[in-house]
């Protein structure tokens, strides 16, 4: 961080942002706020070039056919990689977790290349579609509470040796192996299958982004009650049988 200005970068709102994604960043955005912070949020649309001096990036979900474009015009920018090189934080959603991965099967049934951020690989499901409510442990290096998300996914991630998974799930298919893992990180990158703004209902993970990017250990505390309620609900929701 420069002249105490977070810089947001929400990746390609105009291909992925299916799912609501536009909530992470204004959550990121308003917990920053809440401590103090000036942040300058920069939405790159898919012809723009991607800033390599963000601080944090952002990149949501989204349907087969933009996906496949994102990741070829990602991989022609470049620029993200180097942002990562940097330092920089990344959080990824679903389409945007597959996309940083090493490849993931496109639109038309190939192999598309990812930008291999994330030491996953991403295949086609063969079975049903992974969807529903998930609850999941994250990895206790990370210190959070239980995620708490929504999947939809024909996708299934294989992590790769120097990848940790980001939770192992409770209720939900979370990577789709049958190994119980959901998400992904390399160092700073992380990637998650649960949608849209999947930080409004686990904000202790943007403040875990925060936290990165301030390079601190603690950030002041804020009144979460609404978020707590959220997230008591929808917890009881995944806890219904089916
Ligand atoms: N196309 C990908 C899949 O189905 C990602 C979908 C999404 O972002 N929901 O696996």
């Amino acid at each position: 961080m420069s002249d105490n200005q977070l810089r947001l970068v929400w990746i390609y709102p105009d291909l992925l942002s299916t799912y609501g994604d536009q909530g992470n960043a204004l959550v990121v955005e308003r917990r920053a706020r809440q401590r103090g912070l000036d942040v300058a949020r920069l939405d790159v649309r898919s012809d723009q070039p991607i800033p390599t001096s963000g601080d944090i990036y952002l990149i949501g979900g989204g349907e087969d056919r933009p996906q496949r474009l994102a990741a070829e015009r990602l991989r022609r920018d470049g620029h993200l990689h180097r942002a990562v090189e940097n330092g920089a934080i990344v959080f990824s959603v679903c389409a945007g977790y597959q996309i940083l991965g090493h490849e993931f099967i496109n639109d038309l049934g190939q192999r598309e290349p990812g930008l291999g951020l994330l030491d996953v690989v991403s295949v086609r499901g063969e079975g049903e579609r992974c969807v529903g409510d998930v609850l999941a442990d994250i990895d206790p290096q990370l210190g959070l509470p239980p995620l708490t998300g929504f999947e939809n996914h024909q996708g299934v991630t294989h992590l790769g040796p120097t990848a940790r998974p980001l939770a192992r799930v409770q209720i939900g298919k979370g990577n789709g192996t049958g190994d119980g893992t959901e998400g992904a990180y390399n160092g700073t990158v992380f990637g998650t299958y649960m949608h849209g703004p999947v930080l409004a209902r686990n904000p202790l993970i943007a403040d875990l982004l925060l936290k990165l990017a301030l390079d601190v250990n603690a950030l002041p505390p804020i009144d979460d009650r609404w978020y707590e309620a959220l997230r008591n609900e929808r917890i009881a929701a995944a806890q219904q049988p089916a």
